[in-house]
């Protein structure tokens, strides 16, 4: 029978559990801090503690229950050899999609400010920008990045994408690099941030990245709460260089009911429910890796730890 071990603090192992027992038969699953010492077959994380997978024998491969595998990539006790596979479902690809699709025609068709006008009894008509007038800048043109700059370009939006290296997205400009950024940022209206949390993306969105969008441009931010340098984000948004945003993700989570965040006119907050991690639609996607890697075929979606994604 194969053995799992269940190291996601957030995640429902139980669900888990009658997914994985449907599609595979039965299966021993041991939830986290209370994993016997025999052999593990395979790893469910996401955000384990430090060296908490380590310590277990005979894994073959790490599933990471989030397509982010901060908290993996970057723990140097995993054994380099130890496959880790981020999850990559249709089901989390959809979910972002409409996620992004929803949070830009929001700030596209000003839907906070309308709230705001509602609240006041006021009846204020002005006039719309159309899609195809509106800029939006996606941040990383992976597998969420590009099927949301994608699902953009289908509703007519001017969409621009930035990646770490040279990528190409039918129907969307595409830039890389430094001078990539730079040249994006000043014409990005509406910029969503779909990167992973490695060291060169912690705190991206800060100061100097506001500075070079536009006066009333909006962030989404659904990548990861550590890449928002949050004093400098309620600047621009007090100053009135920013002219709203979205958090889907904090350096802190969940975000402390005391925070002032919460009350700040110009945020809308949501807690990092942008593409959830079902195990009705991702068990699919694990027992499809476990069959082939069983039977000598290759994982797909594998992190490069090198690289921190
Ligand atoms: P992915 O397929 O690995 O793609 C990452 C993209 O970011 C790639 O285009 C990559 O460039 C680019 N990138 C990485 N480092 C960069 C850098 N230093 N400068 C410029 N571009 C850089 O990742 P994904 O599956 O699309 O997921 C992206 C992130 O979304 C996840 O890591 C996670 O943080 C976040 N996420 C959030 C939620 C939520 O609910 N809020 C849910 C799922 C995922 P290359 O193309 O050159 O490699």
């Amino acid at each position: 029978m194969r053995t799992f071990a269940f190291i996601a603090q957030d995640d429902d192992p139980d669900q888990w559990r009658e997914w994985l027992t449907r599609d595979l038969g039965p299966i021993e699953l041991f939830i986290h801090p209370n994993i016997p010492d025999r052999p593990i077959d395979y790893v469910l994380a996401f955000r384990p503690p430090i060296g908490s997978i380590a310590k277990l024998r005979g894994v073959k491969v790490v599933f990471s229950l989030g397509a982010g595998v901060d908290g993996l990539a970057d723990d140097a006790t995993i054994p380099a050899h130890l496959p880790i596979v981020r999850m990559m479902d249709d089901g989390l690809i959809e979910g972002m999609t409409e996620f992004v699709l929803h949070s830009v025609l929001s700030a596209h068709r000003e839907a906070d400010d309308f709230a705001r006008l509602q609240r006041a009894h006021r009846w204020d008509h002005r006039d719309h920008k159309f899609a195809r007038e509106r800029t939006v800048g996606v941040l990383g043109l992976g597998k969420l990045g590009g099927a949301a700059a994608r699902a953009l370009r289908a509703l007519k939006f001017q969409v621009l994408g930035w990646s770490r290296t040279p990528r190409q997205v039918e129907g969307v400009e595409c830039f890389h690099g430094a001078a990539g950024l730079t040249a994006m940022l000043r014409r990005t209206e509406i910029l969503v941030c779909l990167l992973p949390l490695t060291p060169e993306t912690e705190r991206i969105l800060n100061a100097s990245l506001f500075a070079q969008l536009p006066r009333g441009a909006y962030l989404i931010n659904v990548g990861r709460g550590k890449q928002c340098a949050i004093d400098d984000l309620v600047a621009a948004l007090d100053s009135g260089h920013l002219g709203g945003a979205l958090l889907d993700v904090f350096p802190e989570e969940p975000l402390p009911a005391a925070s002032p965040l919460w009350d700040h006119p110009k945020l809308r907050i949501t807690p990092h429910i942008a593409a959830m991690v079902m195990p009705r639609s991702a068990t699919r996607y694990v027992v499809e890796q476990i069959r082939a890697y069983e039977a000598g075929g290759k994982l797909v979606n594998l992190v490069d730890r090198g690289r921190g994604y």
